[in-house]
């Protein structure tokens, strides 16, 4: 069943295309090894530099069809006319071993899972300016002009949904953006379930 009682925390992490949503996630990672990050699965082709298995698993549509016949997606979504999905067992088992788990995924999976896990907590990464954002999607040399100009359309739309999310991060300075990030997790962990469970023992012997 989903893991509302899980022991580890969920958390969605949601941004326009250059917002340096998966840079913060990564330098998050690196900073604290109870956050594992979920790899979803995706019918868009590989760019660059990309890994199979690391940054998504690739599969083609026939397989996303099956997988999501199979209700084995916890949430999925059309994504800028390509399909994209997440395990619903990995979440759940990631979440039962005590990990908090983000997934980085858009607003139509933000909202798919908010109805399925209320204590999921959202977090929103914005860029600093539009400029800075299309500066952003420039420096990155993988798209076109004309890709460039859709993804800033895209990226205006997917902005507008951020009042939704419980949290907001703006990433002008990325150390800066990176305490904020931190500061969400640590304050969550500091939750009091979190910390009942965590210092059951301490809180026994203090009480008893
Ligand atoms: P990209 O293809 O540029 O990596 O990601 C495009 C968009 O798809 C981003 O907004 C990203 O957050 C979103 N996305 C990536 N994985 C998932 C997923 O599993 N589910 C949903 N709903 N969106 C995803």
């Amino acid at each position: 069943m989903l893991p509302s009682a899980a022991p580890g925390t969920l958390y969605i992490v949601s941004a326009p295309s250059g917002a340096g949503k998966t840079s913060l996630v990564k330098a998050l990672l690196d900073s604290n090894e109870q956050i594992r990050v979920s790899v979803s699965h995706t019918t868009r082709a590989m760019r660059p530099g990309e890994v199979d298995g690391v940054n998504y698993h690739f599969i083609n549509h026939d397989t996303f069809r099956d997988m999501r016949a199979q209700d084995a997606f916890l949430e999925h979504a059309e994504v800028f006319g390509n399909f994209y999905g997440t395990s619903r067992h990995w979440v759940e088992q990631t979440l039962n071993e005590g990990f908090d788990l983000i997934l980085e995924i858009d607003w139509q999976g933000a909202q798919q899972v908010r109805q399925l896990m209320p204590h999921a907590q959202s977090i929103f990464i914005l860029p600093p300016s539009q400029e800075a954002l299309r500066q952003r999607l420039n420096n990155r040399g993988q798209d076109s002009e004309e890709i460039i100009e859709t993804r800033m359309r895209e990226a205006v739309s997917e902005m507008s949904h951020f009042h939704e999310y419980d949290y907001v991060v703006i990433n002008d300075q990325f150390r800066h953006a990176l305490e904020d990030l931190k500061a969400i997790f640590r304050a969550r962990q500091l939750h009091q379930p979190a910390q009942r469970r965590r210092h059951a023992g301490l809180l026994e012997s203090l009480l008893g």
